[in-house]
């Protein structure tokens, strides 16, 4: 068991009276961390510390900004080990996964270094005599970001390094359900010697999610939010941001099609579908969630499809190497067994896997999918996957539109041509063509539409979340007025 502390204004913190929660293991309920339960007291300090930080940080030189934040990739890096214990005992997690996550967040940090010099503007043609004028992007404030457990390292990192690469100063809410994992970021950024105040961490009981983000959203000095989690909070988060006029990105829900034509190498296909499918048991925004397959080869495909799924080795990741570890909690099995009743009694074909009585779920996969079935609409966020069989590109088309999220998602076919022209309909915010639908770099545009969110990560779509443009003039001539 980890006691571990909230980070405000450079100093480690409890809660004002001391109260705590508990992070349990998913597989043996054992006390995985303590984290402070902070009050919305606690939170509104950490805002405040990044308020007083932001004079000087906001003015820091990009040379300087990118130096920190190369040290902090170097920092976490150096935590690998600590992350890949640290997500077993909170999330069940397998190392691979945790590897993963620590790569690219480190990758994450080396990107934001070096944005912190295309902080730009432009000069833009003014119809004043003797006026120039600019659009400069300017640091916004204090950036409020709110991440969740799945990839935890990548997701909190992303929520807080570009926005620092901007000059704004960060307060970072931690999940309830890896509050260790999320600390341990926050060590290596301070250890790389972030100033005080510039980073602050704040853990909260999951009754006071509410509040304690309320209280942060309010704060005058807040001036952008980002969050990474489910459609449900994301709402919930959007009429907060709404209520106080506070700009936001949020990353939402996915239930990424995966379309495969009849002309696709199927043996590219089944290795792509069970990557995506099956990486983190099925709990990545990203994840394969419907396997769109034509008819014509659709048998090839799914008896392939399941002969790898049923041979992916699954246990207790604190044991040894896996690919499925520890789903996060009993809520999912349950969630993902009544999937599977539901699919079952509607007339799916179990092909592989099946139901599960604790939290080590079998590669599930079940055929024959319909609209009538939950299976083929719902977010399964588990190692649970879709098959629905259709016949051409159109009905291929609509039926991976035929969903209310738009995150991630992928193409195969030989025909290139065809399958980029399918890709353009696809209404999600990322399509692979002949690649997995699980696939981040810290330098793409990523985000979803409908009910994936709003708003991007990455690269320049990134600095465009976390500045202000402002638009700035220097009259260099006597100007003319009408009176
Ligand atoms: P979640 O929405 O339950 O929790 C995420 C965060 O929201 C936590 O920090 C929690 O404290 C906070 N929260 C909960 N209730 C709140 C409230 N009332 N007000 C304010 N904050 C509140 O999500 P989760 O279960 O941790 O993560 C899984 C979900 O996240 C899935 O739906 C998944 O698809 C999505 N996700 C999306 C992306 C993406 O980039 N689009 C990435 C990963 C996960």
């Amino acid at each position: 068991m980890t006691d571990i502390s909230m980070f405000i204004d450079g100093e480690h913190r409890a809660a004002t009276g001391g109260t705590s929660f508990e992070r349990r293991n998913p597989l043996d309920g054992g006390i995985a961390t303590r984290a402070p339960a902070a009050t919305p007291a606690d939170a509104v300090a950490a805002v405040e510390a990044a308020h007083r930080a932001f004079a000087s940080w906001s003015q820091t030189g990009p040379g300087a900004r990118r130096a920190l934040l190369l040290k902090a990739a170097h920092a976490l890096e150096s935590r690998a080990d600590a992350f890949v214990q640290a997500m077993a005992r909170e999330t069940g997690a397998s190392a691979l996964w945790a590897g993963f996550n620590v790569h690219l967040a480190a990758g994450i940090l080396t990107e934001a270094a070096s944005l912190t010099t295309q902080i730009a503007g432009e000069v833009i043609p003014s119809d004043v005599p003797g006026s120039l004028a600019m659009g400069v992007r300017q640091a916004a404030g204090v950036v409020i970001g709110i991440a969740p457990w799945n990839a935890p390292v990548i997701l909190a990192t992303r929520a807080i390094a570009t926005p620092l690469a901007c000059g704004n100063t960060v307060v970072l809410k931690g999940s309830e359900l890896c509050p260790e994992t999320h600390a341990l970021i926050i060590e290596a950024l301070a250890e790389a010697g972030l100033p005080k105040g510039t980073v602050n961490f704040v853990t909260n009981a999951p009754a006071d999610a509410g509040a304690v983000v309320e209280a942060m959203v309010a704060h005058p000095a807040v001036r952008r939010v980002n969050f990474t989690g489910s459609t449900r909070v994301g709402k919930l988060i959007a009429q907060t941001c709404a209520k106080y006029l506070k700009p936001a990105v949020l990353e939402l829900g996915g239930k990424a099609p995966f379309v495969v034509l009849d002309d696709a190498d199927i043996d590219a296909a089944v290795n792509a579908a069970i990557f995506g499918s099956f990486a983190n048991s099925g709990q990545i925004c990203m994840s394969t969630e419907r396997i769109v397959v034509d008819n014509a080869i659709a048998d090839e495909f799914v008896s392939k499809f399941a002969a790898r799924a049923q041979a992916l080795p699954l246990g207790d990741p604190r044991e040894g190497p896996v690919v499925l570890g520890s789903v996060v909690d009993m809520s999912t099995v349950k969630r993902c067994n009544a999937l599977i009743d539901d699919a079952l009694a509607k007339g799916a074909r179990l092909v592989c896997g099946g139901k599960a009585t604790h939290t080590l779920m079998p590669a599930t996969v079940l055929d024959h999918v319909t609209p009538a079935m939950e299976i083929y609409r719902e977010e399964s966020f588990g190692p649970v996957k879709a098959v629905v069989r259709v016949s051409g590109v159109e009905e291929a088309v609509a039926i991976a539109n035929d969903n209310e999220f738009g995150l991630s998602s992928a193409v195969f076919g030989r025909d290139v041509a065809r399958a980029w022209n399918v890709a353009q309909r696809i209404e999600a915010g990322i399509c692979h063509v002949n690649g997995p639908t699980v696939h981040d770099e810290a330098q793409m545009p990523f985000g979803g539409v409908k009910a994936s969110g709003y708003g991007r990560f990455g690269g320049r779509a990134g600095v465009e979340a976390f500045t202000e443009l402002r638009w700035i003039t220097v009259q260099t001539t006597p100007r003319h007025y009408p009176f």
